[in-house]
């Protein structure tokens, strides 16, 4: 999926069962892609309608959206400072998750990071341990 976006950005929902507690385990069941709408080559913009259109898929197998997935095509698997701005407007509250596939080496490489706000205003990144079949 991140391949066939090339050169572009791919992006998409990350969907997975609603969170009980905090200290639930998150488990990512499913990533349903998203158009990126994004003029730049070097962020993503996921399509308002492609995005309403991910959460009713998800609210029909019981799964709400838990994050968003995209992926940097020549650059590591960390955010970029432009990953961090923009998730100030649409996780304000940094409760979701972000994936970032990088198809940067030979292998695609998968980080999984949260973004907390700080007072001041600034967003950093956290990077959170990540295991593939629990
Ligand atoms: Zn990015």
């Amino acid at each position: 999926m991140a391949r066939a976006a090339l050169p572009r950005e791919a992006c998409g929902v990350l969907g997975g069962a609603p969170p009980m507690t905090p200290e639930d385990p998150i488990e990512i069941s499913t990533v349903i892609p998203v158009e990126n709408r994004a003029d730049d080559a070097r962020r993503f913009e996921l399509d308002p309608a492609g995005l309403i259109d991910a959460e009713d898929r998800l609210e029909a197998q019981g799964l709400v959206m838990i994050g968003v997935m995209h992926s940097h095509p020549q650059s590591v698997a960390a955010p970029s400072p432009t990953d961090l701005a923009d998730a100030a407007r649409y996780d304000p509250r940094s409760d979701l998750l972000h994936l970032i596939v990088s198809l940067q080496g030979f292998a695609p490489q998968v980080d999984l990071w949260r973004y907390p706000h700080r007072p001041s205003g600034e967003t950093v990144a956290v990077r959170l341990p990540w295991s593939a079949y629990g």
